[in-house]
């Protein structure tokens, strides 16, 4: 997608502080963390939103759980726990239309509900 600010990360058109790459996803710091850890996990291939997933995307949101659990152990995180965020649509607040996984952590939390 010509206009996607993480398409343009993928691609390396853009810098960025990525800390995982291979075929299928991307992953890079956020660019304004809210926690001491904060990565955002990209599909390499521009999908904007969940709404917007096929039944053949099912292998990849599993990858990208699967690459967030190894960059939490990474980030020395796993133990003490993190967050995973994916916003999707006007009311979550979803800034950036290219699905991504926020991985947040290292610090304590407020419970996000009720
Ligand atoms: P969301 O609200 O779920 O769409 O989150 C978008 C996230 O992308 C925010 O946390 C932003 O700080 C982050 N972000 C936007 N532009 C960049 C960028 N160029 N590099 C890294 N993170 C970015």
């Amino acid at each position: 997608m010509a206009d996607c600010i993480f398409c343009k990360i993928v691609a390396g058109e853009i810098p960025s502080e990525i800390v995982f790459k291979d075929d299928r996803v991307t992953a890079f710091r956020d660019i304004h963390p809210v926690a001491p850890t904060h990565i955002l996990i990209v599909p390499n291939k521009h999908i904007a939103s969940i709404n917007e997933l096929q039944p053949e995307d099912e292998g990849l949101m599993g990858y990208l759980f699967t690459v967030e659990r190894k960059l939490a152990e990474q980030e020395g995180i796993a133990q003490s726990g993190f967050r995973s965020i994916i916003n999707t649509g006007p009311d979550s607040g979803q800034e950036v239309h290219h699905l991504h996984l926020h991985l947040i952590g290292g610090q304590r939390m407020r419970h996000p509900m009720g």
